[in-house]
């Protein structure tokens, strides 16, 4: 991808329609589960081949008319996106990365066959919006204001081909803190080897809403077991790869005895390059202070290193809830009759390093650290 697209919308021809009709906010935002309540405006715009991209609109919140036969009902042509606005404790709103967010959500356009846009130009409509509604974004610790650009293939032809209609909307909505509600405790993620999210030559790495559907079933079958979220292990050397919607990352003593923070590479494919996952990485080699890796590690280095007391802190990241404890992983592999339930020391750490990595990135969200160019205002 060029770092610019010389045919996009532009925040310049930005239309702003606002609502008559503000919805009720909710009392104590600490508590709203995630989302199923939006804001009072909406951000649109649309593409048609041959025409190209539209005006972008900041409009009231309200549903669209969709043909039945749009292609995104069909054949899946959708992709989104997830960041969040923070408000400071000098009263000021920040987004974090939001660029990042943008230049991956060209990535998955470019993938799904949808027309590219300038990744300045969405950003600087996705604070537009973030400001229209900022009496939405949560003054309690620990909420925000989350925010889910998202495309769509809206033409209405049933053929299997690239759409030439295309919706770009972007909506709001507040949430509180406890993502998993399992704060304290830890996660627990089921490992069960009958089921993969991703593949080489896949779009794993992709924010396409096609490999979320197939996910659903098997939360179910994880929350049947009382575990949080499914960790997905990849081929027959059950490469480690992510969970949930979330980087999954170990801090251990290797086999050759160096303390190291260990995640999954991007090169494979296999997993989304996410947006925490890359802070954490970059604050652990700025720190300076442990071996830092991207490089593979598979299911049997974690079993041997847990049964040699070698892994100190297992956890998860996202911006859902930046980092998450994971306290264990219950390991089930049919094809050899294990269902083993593996725990993890995370939650009681001497080491601190997902606590620290929580505190900094958080920190530099809500303003109480400064770090240019990571929160923008
Ligand atoms: N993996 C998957 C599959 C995800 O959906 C997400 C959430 N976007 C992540 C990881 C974490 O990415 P980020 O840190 O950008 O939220």
């Amino acid at each position: 991808l060029k770092n610019t697209c010389s045919n996009s919308f532009q925040h310049k021809d930005l239309i702003i329609r606002k609502t008559e009709k503000r919805f009720p906010k909710p009392k104590n935002t600490a508590d709203v589960p995630f989302g199923k309540i939006y804001s009072d405006h909406l951000l649109n715009v649309d593409w048609v081949e041959g025409k190209g991209w539209g005006k972008p609109e900041i409009r009231p919140f309200e549903g669209f008319q969709l043909h039945p036969a749009a292609k995104v009902l069909h054949s899946s042509l959708e992709l989104f996106e997830g960041a969040k606005a923070y408000y400071g404790i000098d009263g000021k709103i920040r987004i974090f990365r939001p660029q990042l967010n943008m230049e991956r959500m060209r990535r998955s356009a470019e993938r799904c066959a949808f027309p590219d846009f300038d990744a300045k130009e969405a950003v600087k409509l996705l604070k537009e919006l973030v400001k229209m509604d900022s009496d939405w974004v949560p003054r309690c610790a620990g909420s925000s204001l989350y925010l889910r650009p998202t495309m769509i293939g809206t033409e209405p032809t049933l053929g299997l081909a690239e759409s030439k209609e295309v919706k770009l909307f972007m909506i709001c909505s507040p949430v509180g803190q406890n993502y998993f509600k399992s704060e304290g405790t830890g996660v627990r993620l089921l490992a069960d080897t009958s089921f993969v999210r991703s593949w080489p030559g896949g779009v794993g790495s992709y924010k396409m809403g096609c490999n979320y559907a197939p996910t659903i079933y098997v939360q179910q079958l994880a929350a049947k077991r009382d575990c949080h979220q499914v960790m997905w292990l990849q081929g027959k050397e059950q490469l480690v790869t992510e969970a949930g919607a979330m980087n999954l990352f170990m801090f251990w003593k290797n086999e050759q005895g160096e303390e190291e923070l260990i995640t999954a590479p991007l090169d494979t494919g296999l997993l989304l390059p996410g947006i925490t996952r890359r802070s954490i990485l970059e604050l652990a080699r700025e720190w300076g202070e442990f071996k830092v890796s991207e490089r593979s590690f598979t299911m049997a280095d974690v079993v041997k290193a847990i049964d040699e007391n070698r892994v100190y802190e297992f956890f998860s990241s996202g911006t859902a809830a930046v980092v998450g404890g994971i306290s264990e992983i219950q390991y089930v592999d049919r094809s050899i009759g294990v269902d083993r339930t593996l725990r993890l020391p995370t939650m009681a750490s001497k080491h601190k390093v997902m606590q620290r990595m929580y505190d900094t990135i958080t920190g530099i969200q809500y303003g109480r650290i400064q770090k240019d160019g990571w929160a923008e205002i």
